[in-house]
């Protein structure tokens, strides 16, 4: 049977549709055992399902996919360098976050629960609603009061109840989860079942690069829930002795929210709160990440660094994108104006992967 782990002081609990979190506070993980049958996975259509002895969904008929995944994995040259792009703003709702969502609602069908709360006023909250709606979870949404009307449209168009809290994002945070002592909290950031959903990504690159792990991954990272994901499923890969190493991580921030980029420097084991600036990547900014101390074991034990990016690069970067035919969102761009940073200093010849993680019509002002 499957059971939650701390990462940090490595307590074990049961899955219990309460526990969000370890009692020391930290971020809880999963125990479960991957396998990857690579005769099996090719018999299989393409979706982040095929990976099935991979997701920790006991019975088949709890899943709820909508097609998700086995995303192109794009050639291309940037700055004088060969690199690959996983084209993920391609997902149901236009953003990576539908990998955690087809996997987290699952899990909801398969425990039976009927209603949840989450907050995020992004695309989090997108993925969720539009999963539920479909599961028949009643899903309501905590979001701060100064979220732009657009971006909600996405969110009540899947006909989530919306929350709307006066004050901060951190506020918002805190009310979804005092609520979350009664209603369960399907949270991205603090619920394991969203990562071991982020993970395909690892699998897919995995198989696409002729199962084999690149050198190097650049990722963006706020509560760092695509970077935690690739780093476990890479992980998981290497446990199975598919891959033999686990890829560098390179994480990127933005200037303006950069908690983990500061950490990284200062070699701190932890986060401390972020001044938070004004950035167009409002998808990353994050100044407290609630994983901050798993973030920062990914990038240290795999050799990697913290890359920043500027508000202008930021815009250059989405330009450039739209040039070859990609429009992504602002927090997306940053991931590109940071690859294109990394390729500049770096010396060999290696495998880079990085990602689009954002569709560009969610952001039209
Ligand atoms: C969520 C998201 C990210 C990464 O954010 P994390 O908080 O690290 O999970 C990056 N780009 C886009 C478009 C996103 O929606
Ligand atoms: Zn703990």
């Amino acid at each position: 049977m499957d059971r939650f782990i701390c990462p940090h002081c490595k307590r074990f609990y049961p899955i219990d549709r309460r526990r969000w979190r370890c009692d020391c506070g930290s971020g809880l993980d999963l125990c479960f055992e991957s396998r990857f049958p690579i005769g099996e996975i090719l018999k299989r259509g393409p979706t982040l399902w095929r990976y099935r002895e991979a997701i920790p969904i006991l019975s088949d008929e709890s899943i709820l996919s909508m097609g998700e995944g086995f995303t192109p994995l794009e050639r291309m040259e940037l700055a004088g360098h060969r690199v690959f792009l996983k084209i993920d703003y391609l997902f149901p709702t236009g953003s990576y976050k539908d990998r955690g969502a087809t996997v987290l609602v699952s899990k909801l069908r398969e425990l039976g629960i009927r209603k949840v709360i989450e907050d995020s006023s992004g695309n989090a909250g997108s993925a969720i609603a539009a999963y539920c709606v479909r599961a028949g979870v009643e899903c309501e949404l905590y979001v701060p009061a100064s979220t732009s009307p657009g971006k909600l449209a996405q969110i009540e168009a899947y006909g989530a109840i919306l929350r709307k809290v006066e004050g901060s994002r951190e506020k918002t945070a805190e009310m979804a989860r005092k609520a979350a002592s009664k209603i369960y909290y399907a949270s991205h950031c603090w619920n394991p079942f969203f990562l071991h959903g982020t993970k395909t990504f690892a699998f897919e690159i995995w198989e696409q690069m002729g199962w084999k792990a690149p050198d190097t991954v650049v990722i963006p990272v706020g509560h760092g829930t695509l970077l935690l994901g690739a780093y476990i499923g890479f992980k998981e890969l290497k446990e199975a002795g598919m891959v033999k190493r686990i890829p560098r991580i390179i994480a990127v921030q933005s200037a303006a929210c950069a908690p983990i980029y500061r950490a990284f420097r200062k070699g701190w084991r932890e986060t401390f709160p972020a001044e938070k600036g004004e950035t167009v990547a409002e998808g990353i900014a994050i100044a407290n990440p609630v994983r901050a101390r798993q973030i920062l074991e990914a990038i240290r034990e795999t050799g990697g660094e913290v890359l920043t990016v500027t508000e202008r690069e930021i815009k250059v970067a989405m330009k450039e994108m739209g040039r070859r035919g990609h429009f992504i969102e602002p927090t997306s761009a940053a991931t590109i104006a940071g690859l294109k940073k990394y390729l500049d200093q770096r010396k060999k010849e290696e495998t880079v992967v990085s990602t689009l993680t954002g569709m560009g019509l969610k952001f039209i002002k």
